[in-house]
């Protein structure tokens, strides 16, 4: 709200006005937006800090509002959550990318594109709903994708405290093959020990780490609060992901703390799934 200068006695605040009339109106058009076609997803790269290749992709989810055009995840994931719609959303957005990452492999003439897999996050709404396993076994089979090409992401939030009916469902999918990534990693305050007890094979390390790699020379202590992560994952045979990657230097300075694959504006914006092909396709042509 624009606090016009000193004036206390200001009750109106016309733009918390505006946003809950918005809010209100997305709650009412979410339950039929997934009926009407309304969302899509896009594509971010997954890019491997040692040598620049594209290993694979994170799907984020947008909604092509009638009239407020695309609005991003943030305004109407919660609102999705709220309301149940999340589910069949959730399993809309992981039944489309791993289709995505069929017709990528068949693209190529049913060659792999090396290594690409694809990343898909889950809501902790989600976890909880007991056709988590069964669904994405389902689409796995429909899709004739394995699913070790796969990996779903859930936030370190998520499983604070999480206890062993929680963690079911993502210890089947990981027998099963299927990565689990540990999302937001370091901002959830986890007991960095608990990580033994989780079925994850990735953390993801959150967009502030990679920020305060921006300032040089950068937070010494945030060096170290890296350093110490990257050596701990790697010790437990976990892979790290550094999410946000703006600037070469950002990335230069988390090749060289030991991280393993990287995310970020550098690479490539989330995108068409078209993109996504060339750009793995030029990677693997040289
Ligand atoms: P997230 O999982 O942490 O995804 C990363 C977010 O960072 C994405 O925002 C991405 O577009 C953005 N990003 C990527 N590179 C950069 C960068 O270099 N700089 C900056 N400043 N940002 C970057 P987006 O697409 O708006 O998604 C926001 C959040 O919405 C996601 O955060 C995720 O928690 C949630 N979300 C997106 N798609 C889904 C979905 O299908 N299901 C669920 N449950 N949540 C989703
Ligand atoms: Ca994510
Ligand atoms: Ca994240
Ligand atoms: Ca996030």
């Amino acid at each position: 709200a624009k606090a016009a200068g000193g004036n206390r006695f200001e009750l109106a605040d016309p733009e918390a006005d505006a946003r809950a009339i918005t809010r209100h109106g997305l709650t009412t058009a979410l339950p039929t937006a997934l009926d009407r076609g309304e969302f899509f997803i896009e594509y971010q790269p997954l890019v491997h800090l040692g040598d620049g290749s594209v290993r694979g992709a994170e799907a984020l989810v947008r909604w092509l509002h009638p009239q407020h055009g695309v609005l991003s995840p943030d305004r109407f994931i919660p609102l999705a959550e709220h309301t149940g719609l999340i589910v069949p959303l959730g399993r809309w957005v992981l039944e489309q990318s791993v289709r995505q990452a069929r017709a990528w492999r068949d693209a190529n003439g049913g060659e792999e594109l090396g290594p690409l897999r694809i990343n898909v996050n889950l809501s902790p709404c989600q976890l909880t709903h007991p056709g988590l396993v069964q669904d994405t076994v389902e689409i796995l089979e429909r899709t004739g994708v394995t699913p070790d090409a796969l990996c779903l992401e859930v936030t370190e939030s998520a499983l604070i405290g999480a206890d062993d009916d929680l963690l079911k469902p993502l210890r089947r999918l990981a027998e099963m093959g299927v990565d689990i990534a540990l999302d937001d990693f370091g901002t959830g305050y986890s007991n960095l020990a608990n990580l033994r007890r989780l079925p994850v094979s990735v953390l993801k390390l959150d967009r502030s780490f990679t920020q305060s790699m921006q300032q040089f020379p950068a937070d010494p202590v945030d060096l170290k609060i890296v350093e110490g992560i990257v050596s701990l994952a790697h010790s437990l045979d976990l892979a790290v992901t550094v999410e946000g990657v703006e600037t070469g230097a950002q990335a230069e300075q988390l090749r060289i703390l030991g991280c393993d694959t990287a995310q970020g504006w550098y690479y490539a914006r989330p995108g068409p799934p078209e993109r996504l092909h060339d750009l793995a396709l030029v990677d693997a042509t040289g």
